[in-house]
């Protein structure tokens, strides 16, 4: 069987958890949208059932799957729904949608709901992708108030540049959500998990964790230790062959050996969702010590530098996880470790329970 191995480590999940749960205070949803960023929505779920106060997905049928594998906590939508006659699911799983916009307001305030529901109405306080202007949130707002089918309103807004060093936009998008909320009562959530662990004044009667959640740092380039990275993907070395100086490896003959060196073959690709574009010198680990990648990622292979190493065939190697943090590839690869999650596929996946 080919070696490349995707482990879940969903210990380090719930520890994850509760280190954000205690950064944020108050109550904090596990973010497991996109099968939980590539980590399998319903196993991790599954692990944070009992400690979670609540989970959030992309959309309706993202928790629809959770809810038929025994998930009982609150779901929330964070798109809403796409047609109004979604709202009908919505109402008997017990979910609780986004309304970001007139047409999903006006949907639900036509709805004929069976039980109190509860809504999550966002603001665009900035980023301009989705959410009520400012001037127009607190009408949203008291449309929702006036409507006997809802029972409560959570208040929230998404942050475009907290993973960023400059804090000015998020300061001004914070001042802008606070301001036109002042006089609206009820819950508020406007943190995910950069603006978390950096701003505490974001820290409100709901977080959002995602990134952070799978043990990632949103701040590529610094450490924290308390994060724990969930999925490690490692392989094995299953072929070598010893090159003299000047000799180019791979497609495109990209990469020239300096002097004699031994080069080790690797089961893993860009059809496993390894970024392409993390080409020669991208960190990787062979039995625990550092080395590189040599020449391009081909499909399902990758060829790596075992020159100043003693291990050879049979020898495991650790793409990410412990000792590569998914920034470090991130960073070469010119993309974010939230991609880089999503992406990976093809490979074992073992969950870790202990
Ligand atoms: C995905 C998402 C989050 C989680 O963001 P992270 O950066 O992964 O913590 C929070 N809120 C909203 C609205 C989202 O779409």
């Amino acid at each position: 069987m080919r070696p490349l191995t995707c482990e879940i480590r969903l210990h380090y999940l719930r520890e994850n958890y509760q280190y954000l749960k205690g950064v944020h205070g108050n109550k904090l949803l596990a973010v497991v949208k996109a099968n939980a960023y590539g980590h399998g929505a319903v196993q991790c779920a599954q692990a944070l059932e009992d400690i979670a106060d609540g989970f959030a997905v992309a959309f309706l049928e993202e928790a629809e799957e959770l809810r038929h594998h025994g998930i009982c906590k609150p779901i929330v939508l964070l798109e809403g729904v796409f047609q109004a006659a979604e709202l009908a699911k919505v109402d008997a799983l017990d979910l609780w949608t986004v309304v970001h916009n007139q047409m999903q307001l006006d949907d639900v305030l036509q709805h004929h709901w069976q039980k109190p529901t509860t809504i999550w109405l966002k603001m665009d306080s900035g980023m301009h992708r989705a959410g009520f202007f400012p001037s127009h949130y607190a009408a949203a707002y008291q449309a929702l108030a006036q409507c006997p089918s809802v029972s409560n309103i959570v208040k929230m807004s998404h942050f475009a540049c907290a993973d960023e060093a400059e804090p000015d936009m998020t300061e001004m998008q914070i001042e802008t959500f606070d301001l036109a909320t002042q006089n609206l009562g009820g819950e508020t959530s406007i943190a995910n998990s950069a603006a978390m662990l950096a701003y505490p004044k974001t820290h409100r009667d709901w977080g959002r964790a995602g990134l952070a959640l799978y043990g990632v740092n949103p701040f590529s380039g610094s450490l924290n230790p308390a994060l724990k990275p969930v999925m490690r993907l490692s392989s094995k070395v299953f072929a070598e062959r010893i090159l003299q100086a000047h000799e180019p490896i791979g497609y495109g003959a990209s990469f020239y050996t300096e002097h004699a060196t031994r080069v080790g073959l690797v089961a893993c690709g860009y059809a496993d969702g390894y970024p392409r574009r993390a080409a020669s010198n991208t960190p990787i680990a062979v039995n625990g010590q550092r080395t590189r990648l040599i020449g391009r990622i081909s499909m399902d292979m990758m060829t790596l530098d075992l020159t100043s190493l003693h291990d050879n065939i049979g020898a495991e190697v650790e793409l990410f996880g412990d000792i590569i943090n998914i920034n470090e590839i991130a960073d070469v690869a010119g993309t974010i470790p939230y991609e880089i999650l999503c992406n990976i596929k093809r490979a074992q996946r073992v969950y870790v329970h202990q």
